[in-house]
C-alpha cells in the first residue's frame, strides 16, 4: 500500500480588494433583480451610518488594491453624502500605489458637482449603466435616460478620468443584429476604454418576467441572441477591445482588476446590504433587504443572511466556475497547487468529452473555453460542478 502525502492546506491569502453596495436607485427597471431600493433618498444617511458601523469590524484599517462601488446606482447619493461615503472608506482601507477604484454610475443625475467629488477623492474608473444608445429601447428596458443623456454623461466623464467602462445590453426584444452592430460601434467610437456587454435575462420576480409571462413582451430567439454575442466577440476586436472575460472587452492594460479577484477566486472584502464577502474560506453573503440590513446593522445585530465555509474540493469547484470566464482560462500547475486536485477529475470522464466536442481547449499548461464553448459557457461548468 502507497503512502500518500496529506494535501496541502488550503491557505487564503487575506484580501487586497473590497466591495461596497451601495443600493439605492431613481426607479426599479423592469428587468432589474439587484438588491436596492427605489425612491428612498431618506434612508440614506443611516444607509452610511449602518455601512461605517458595519466597516469598522475590521478592527484596524486594511490596505487594498481595489476598491468597488457597486449597485444599484452608487452616484444616486448627492455630493456631499458621497463625501460622506468616500470619507467613511478612506478611513478604513489605505490604498495601495498603483490602486484601481471604480464606481458605477447612471447617466441620469450625473451631474458634474458629483464627477467633482469622485475625481478629487481618487476614483480612477467609472462603470456607466448606457445599455443601448437607442431612445425607444430604453423606454422599453424602464431606463430613465435617453441617447442624448448617456452620450453627454459619457463624454463628461472621458474629459476627467482615463478609464471609464460603459454597459450594453443585447437581446433586448425588438432589436436587430444591425442594429446591435451599430450600439457597438457607437461605443468604440465614443472611446470608452472598456465595454461590458450583457445578454438580456428575465429573472423571476421583476416586472419583465410577469410581463413575459402575460404575453407583453417576446424574447429574441436564441439563435439570434447568439449571433448578436458572436458578433461583438468578432467586432470588438477590430477596434482594439480583446475579451479577456466572457462578457467583458477592453482596450490594453485597462481590464477591471477588481473583477479579476473574483474570477481567480482570490479573497476579498465586501459591505453592504446583499455584498457577499470571501474572507478565510468563508463566503459571507448580507441580508438582501436594504432595510433590514439597515435595522440590524445599527442595533447591533448580524446582517450576514448566510455564510458558508467552503471545503477544498467545494473551493476547487467554485474556483472552476469563476475561472473558465476568463479567455487565458485556468492554470493546471496552480490549480493543483492550490486545491491538490487535478482540474480535469473535478469532471472525470465528462473532460474528455468537453474537449473531443471542441468545447474545451488544453493548451500553454491553461485550460480554457473554446469560441463554442463561451457560447454554451453554463453547460460546461455545470459538468464540473460535482
Ligand atoms: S439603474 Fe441599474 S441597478 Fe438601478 S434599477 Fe436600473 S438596472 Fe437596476
Amino acid at each position: 500500500m502507497v503512502n500518500l502525502p496529506p494535501p496541502p492546506i488550503l491557505k487564503h491569502r487575506p484580501p487586497r480588494a473590497c466591495y461596497i453596495h451601495v443600493p439605492f436607485c431613481s426607479h426599479r427597471c423592469g428587468y432589474c433583480d439587484f438588491t436596492l431600493i427605489a425612491r428612498r433618498p431618506d434612508l440614506v444617511d443611516d444607509y452610511l451610518t449602518a455601512l461605517e458601523i458595519e466597516i469598522s469590524s475590521l478592527g484596524s484599517p486594511q490596505e487594498v488594491d481595489t476598491l468597488f462601488l457597486g449597485g444599484g446606482t452608487p452616484t444616486f447619493l448627492t455630493a456631499d453624502q458621497l463625501r460622506r461615503l468616500f470619507d467613511i472608506l478612506l478611513k478604513w482601507f489605505r490604498l495601495a500605489p498603483g490602486y484601481e477604484w471604480s464606481i458605477e454610475a447612471n447617466p441620469t443625475g450625473l451631474t458634474d458637482d458629483k464627477l467633482e467629488v469622485l475625481e478629487a477623492s481618487g476614483v480612477n474608473r467609472v462603470s456607466l449603466g448606457v445599455q443601448t444608445f437607442d431612445s425607444e429601447l430604453l423606454k422599453l428596458l424602464e431606463r430613465d435616460h435617453d441617447e442624448t443623456i448617456a452620450v453627454d454623461a459619457i463624454h463628461r466623464l472621458l474629459a476627467r478620468f482615463s478609464n471609464v467602462s460603459i454597459d450594453l445590453i443585447f437581446g433586448i426584444p425588438g432589436q436587430s443584429l444591425p442594429h446591435w452592430l451599430g450600439t457597438i460601434d457607437k461605443a468604440t467610437q465614443l472611446g470608452v476604454q472598456h465595454i461590458s456587454t450583457y445578454g438580456l435575462t428575465f429573472e423571476a420576480g421583476t416586472t419583465f418576467w410577469s410581463r413575459l409571462s402575460k404575453g407583453q413582451l417576446q424574447q429574441i430567439p436564441d439563435s439570434l441572441e447568439r449571433e448578436m454575442y458572436e458578433a461583438v466577440m468578432d467586432r470588438l476586436p477590430t477596434s482594439g477591445y480583446s475579451q479577456y472575460e466572457i462578457s467583458n472587452f477592453a482596450r490594453p492594460g485597462f481590464e477591471s482588476r477588481h473583477n479579476q479577484v473574483y474570477w481567480k477566486a482570490d479573497s476579498f472584502f465586501g459591505f453592504g446590504p446583499g455584498a457577499a464577502a470571501f474572507v478565510n474560506g468563508i463566503r459571507r453573503t448580507n441580508h438582501r433587504s436594504v432595510t433590514t440590513w439597515i435595522k440590524r446593522t445599527l442595533t447591533g445585530q448580524n446582517a450576514a443572511g448566510e455564510s458558508e465555509q467552503l471545503d477544498r474540493e467545494g473551493s476547487a469547484r467554485e474556483a472552476v466556475m469563476v475561472g473558465f470566464r476568463q479567455s487565458q482560462g485556468i492554470s493546471l500547475s496552480r490549480f493543483k497547487d492550490r486545491y491538490g486536485i487535478d482540474l480535469p477529475t473535478l469532471a472525470g470522464p465528462e473532460f474528455d468529452k468537453l474537449v473531443a466536442d471542441g468545447l474545451l481547449e488544453v493548451s500553454d499548461g491553461h485550460v480554457r473555453l473554446t469560441r463554442e464553448g463561451r457560447c454554451v459557457a453554463n453547460r460546461v461548468i455545470v459538468e464540473f460542478m460535482g
